[in-house]
């Protein structure tokens, strides 16, 4: 039998050259492939059409190396058109297969039909290039062989691209191993393809090679077998440099989202607590009421503010309170369950959201772990401060219908827990949000006042030691509320002054006191006026303006109004305070230090301060008359004050007693109850007629006014509104 056919005989070298282009094509094969994954949109296309071109070649071109290597006695030759056809297809197979390869997911089914589709295209591969021989007369095919060399192909195929998924997922360092045994294996089986379909084909003696010529084809093997490396060289080495930039570009990628994260951290978290600030809870709530809204859940807030932070803050220094709002922002987050929130929505105001609310018993228990929680001490470098928490509690839909009223009703129920005696907590309660215990004002209602025309001003003389002298009046404003009655300040300032309408309100009293002085001045009376600013109002930008513009309006002497401010406001920013009472000083309207000794002024501020007057609050005049310590510290107040150059004055005073010392200690000017309580106009107009107090600025002769154009202020308010333009 083996007679019959022509006996082929294979050129060692080019089998060998043919393995290396196989295996170096599987190579670059497989990083192709995975490149095609990771790229995307139109580079993962190019790579797509580029790889399946260099790599239908280096599977051709191995193929056709090994067509070289063989040879049968007769001379050789192959079809240039059957030839090409045969690359072509080999060029289908690798585009198939690449195509496979760069999903993302892919099924058994996936890889078993790709692999029948390669193996299938490389017989074909195979076979177009046998008969690009034509040979005369036809091959004999054995089929056994025939039938090896079409499952190896399959198989070889199927495997390789079970090689490749496999592959993909591996870490760098132990990939190129595995990629490179991957290739050998490959190689093998497109090999043992290869020679096993030659094994297939038996060439029956007498046969000829149609398209025999007389080219040497070992050379043209070398040819194509280097061209072919060399593309596939430059293939994996513009592939490697792609992954670099690609994995350059995925550094950059991460490094934005980091920069991403880290704004969005800026963006939503409290930068001293790494809490949630306003901005996040505001999300979290709108969500959760719509949440709530679809599953009829309850959701609830507890407002936690804390008390004597403060005083924390202006005696032991801004670092000291940070301090201690770190601490507290940690055990509120100890306490609360992973569903709930808490942010620091302002300074020492942090909120609590809890979704799905089993009861009011349990926001109880959780309020009262809060306040539990705040007032542990908290030891700091040098101190150790103890705090409480006062905490208002509204829900869901109950108490509110949406997050914006939901958030106001549990601050007005924080405001009762205040009003109720701090430390403690109080819920939504729509009557008791009008007033707790009788004091609370309703927030609508208070919008509205000042157009209904429903405050007025009070006035409480202010005397010489010697108990008859008026040298002025402090104007205090009273709330009368149309069912309420008479509405003292206490009860309404702090609402209105959280809730924005302190600074209008304040405009009014600056206003309705020049009005007032005018009036007296009309009637020859020259009243000092002293009023009483909030510490939001010497925040408002147009604050000296405003004052200026009553003066001129009323022709009032400036040196005729002095502004009340608060210890605690003016050290709430002394630089910027500073700044302002310059202006005001330059205005030439006077200062007092309200409620002095209640807060922690800094003696150093007080001095480069244009201030006045020192008012001492009320707290220490009680106590003057059965307490040793309280008149010492009232005796050094008095005399600090007079070695700044300070008038003293002295709130408060209630009895004979207190007046007594008050006045041996040289207070400049005693205010209480003893002396006369606030008094609406005409009562205290009443009196002044009655002779009961003698107004010592204004003895004589009525005094002959300035008009408003001559008043020297008026350049001033010029000046001020020329800025202000
Ligand atoms: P303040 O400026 O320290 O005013 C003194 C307070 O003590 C007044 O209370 C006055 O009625 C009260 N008082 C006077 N003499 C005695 C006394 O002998 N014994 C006792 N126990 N109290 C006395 P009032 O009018 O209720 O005002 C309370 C606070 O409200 C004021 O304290 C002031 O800080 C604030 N306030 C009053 N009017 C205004 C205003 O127009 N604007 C602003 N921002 N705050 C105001
Ligand atoms: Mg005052
Ligand atoms: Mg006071």
């Amino acid at each position: 039998m083996a007679l019959s056919f022509l006996i082929p005989t294979y050129d060692a070298r080019l089998v060998l050259l043919s393995m290396t282009v196989a295996m170096f094509a599987s190579f670059v094969a497989l990083d192709l492939a995975r490149h095609v994954h990771t790229a995307d949109g139109a580079t993962a296309r190019y790579w797509l059409a580029g790889g399946s071109f260099a790599m239908g070649t280096g599977i051709w071109s191995m193929h056709f190396v090994a067509m070289l290597a063989f040879s049968l006695p007769v001379q050789l030759g192959y079809d240039i058109t059957m030839t090409l056809l045969s690359w072509f297809a080999a060029v289908i197979v690798s585009w198939i297969a690449l195509s496979v390869a760069s999903r993302s997911k892919v099924s058994w089914q996936h890889i078993g039909m790709a692999g029948m589709a390669m193996g299938v295209g490389i017989c074909v591969m195979h076979y177009i290039g046998m008969f690009a021989m034509q040979m005369d007369p036809g091959i004999d095919w054995d089929i056994v062989w025939l039938a090896i060399s079409v499952v190896i192909a399959v198989v070889a195929s199927f495997a390789s691209l079970l090689i490749f998924f496999w592959m993909r997922n591996r870490k760098n360092h132990s990939r190129l191993a595995w990629q490179g045994a991957a290739a050998i294996i490959m190689a093998f089986a497109i090999s043992g393809m290869h020679y096993s379909g030659m094994e297939a084909a038996r060439f029956p003696l007498g046969s000829i090679c149609r398209a025999a010529s007389a080219l040497d084809y070992t050379w043209i093997a070398l040819l194509i077998g280097g061209a072919t490396i060399s593309m596939l060289i430059v293939t994996l080495v513009t592939s490697t440099l792609d992954a670099r930039l690609q994995s350059r570009t995925a550094v950059l990628a991460s490094s934005l989202k980091e920069a991403n994260t880290a704004l969005q951290r800026i963006a939503f978290l409290d930068g001293l607590t790494d809490l949630p600030n306003r901005m996040l809870l505001t999300d979290r709530l709108e969500h959760a009421i719509a949440r709530s809204r679809r599953s009829g859940q309850v959701i609830a807030l507890l407002f936690v503010d804390l008390d004597g932070f403060k005083t924390v803050n202006d005696s032991l220094g801004h670092q000291a309170g940070d301090q201690v709002l770190k601490e507290i922002a940690k055990r509120l987050s100890n306490i609360i369950r992973a569903s709930e929130t808490v942010a620091r929505i302002g300074g020492d105001e942090f909120v609590v959201l809890v979704e799905a609310v089993d009861d009011r018993a349990a926001l109880a228990v959780l309020a009262r772990r809060i306040e539990a929680a705040v007032s542990m001490p908290i030891v700091l470098e040098n101190d150790e401060v103890q705090l409480s928490a006062s905490i208002g509690i509204a829900v869901f839909p109950d108490d509110a219908k949406d997050e914006k009223q939901l958030l106001a009703h549990a601050d007005l129920a924080m405001y009762n827990a205040k009003a109720s005696g701090k430390n403690t907590h109080r819920f939504h309660d729509a009557a008791t949000t009008v007033s707790a215990a009788g004091l609370m004002a309703d927030l609508r209602d208070l919008r509205y006042a000042l157009e209904r025309r429903e405050f007025e001003l009070f006035y409480q003389p202010k005397l010489a030691p010697n108990g008859t002298d008026m040298l002025g009046v402090e104007a205090l404003i009273r709330w009368r509320h149309p069912t309420r009655g008479l509405v003292l300040p206490n009860d309404f300032i702090p609402i209105a002054e959280r809730f924005g309408l302190i600074v209008q309100i304040g405009s009014w009293v600056i206003e309705e006191a020049c009005r007032q002085m005018r009036a007296w001045l009309d009637r020859g009376w020259t009243i000092p006026v002293a009023v009483n600013l909030s510490v939001q109002q010497l925040r408002q930008p147009d604050l000296v303006e405003k004052i200026t513009e009553s003066l001129v309006r009323y022709g009032i002497k400036p040196q005729h109004l002095t502004l009340e401010l608060t210890e605690s406001g003016v050290m709430d920013d002394a630089e910027q305070t500073l700044e302002l009472l310059n202006r005001l000083e330059a205005l030439g309207v006077k200062i007092a230090i309200d409620d002095f000794g209640t807060g922690y002024s800094s003696l150093s501020y007080l001095r480069r301060f244009c201030v006045n007057e020192l008012k001492i609050d009320g707290s220490f005049v009680r106590d003057v008359a059965h307490n040793d310590d309280a008149r010492s510290i009232v005796a050094a107040m008095v005399n600090m004050a007079h070695s700044l150059n300070l008038r003293v004055v002295a709130e408060g005073v209630e009895t004979l007693q207190q007046s007594e010392f008050l006045s041996s200690m040289k207070c400049d000017e005693l205010q209480g109850y003893f002396f006369s309580r606030p008094l609406p106009v005409n009562e205290l107009e009443h009196r002044l007629t009655a002779k009961e107090f003698e107004m010592r600025v204004a003895t004589g002769l009525p005094q002959v006014l300035e008009s408003a154009e001559s008043c020297p202020c008026d350049a001033l308010l010029k000046d001020g509104l020329e800025a202000v333009k």
